[in-house]
């Protein structure tokens, strides 16, 4: 069973969390306190598998718990709540090591599965080296079919999958629309090639969603590219 911390020192938000994390099952311990839930984690950091870590907190505040817990080399999920259109949290919040966000108010299906999709996250010490290939900090594993960007799990489907995979195992070389077409949707494919073109539209912007960086080059009148 998988045990998450939630630190928050809202009473009734906390409290709300912790009944729901029971009722999926989940072991759930609450503080208060940024920085009582620091010590927690530190005194014993095999305990939890999670955190759910709020910002405005007395004692430190959930930042300021992130950064220390960075610095001590301490790699538990963190999934930051911040406060609607702090847009300087989240993006400081993400610097810092945070593997993923939500605002307040949150609908708490949203958070149920972003602890899904987080504890579902290939560890490093149960994956193939061999299935895993990285470019910056995108990381895939082509074994368990999963990509990560900075930690952070993106949902793509088949074919965007195979696009990135592509683009990925021939980092800066430059395929053409129709390589392209050939490796991800097969020989037998008659439609247009502008199909490449909606795909790769797709995987940007999912890679975009979780950070700002430009991954895919197009090559003008050649096809795209990934890496220098
Ligand atoms: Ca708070």
């Amino acid at each position: 069973m998988s045990k998450i911390l939630v630190v928050e020192d809202e009473p009734q938000i906390a409290r709300f969390v912790e009944l729901e994390l029971k009722h999926e099952e989940y072991e759930a311990v609450t503080c208060g306190d940024g920085r009582q839930a620091l010590e927690m984690i530190q005194k014993d950091t095999e305990e939890f598998d999670l955190v759910v870590l709020d910002i405005m907190l007395p004692g430190l505040n959930g930042l300021e718990v992130l950064r220390r817990l960075r610095k001590d080399g301490i790699n538990i999920p963190v999934i930051m709540l911040t406060a609607r259109d702090s847009v300087m949290d989240k993006v400081s919040g993400l610097d810092m090591g945070a593997n993923d966000y939500l605002t307040k108010p949150f609908a708490i299906e949203e958070l149920l599965a972003r602890i899904r999709a987080l504890l579902r996250a290939p560890k490093a010490e149960n994956t193939n080296e061999s299935d895993i290939i990285r470019y910056e900090d995108i990381v895939m594993d082509t074994a368990k079919h999963f990509v990560t960007v900075n930690d952070v799990p993106v949902d793509l489907t088949l074919k965007e999958f195979g696009l990135l995979q592509s683009l990925l195992e021939n980092q800066s070389i430059v395929l053409t629309r129709e390589q392209l077409l050939e490796r991800v949707w097969g020989y037998d494919y008659f439609g247009e090639t502008n199909v490449v073109d909606v795909y790769i539209r797709y995987v940007r912007s999912k890679l975009e969603e979780v950070s700002n960086r430009k991954y895919i080059q197009t090559v003008r009148g050649v096809g795209y590219k990934i890496g220098k």
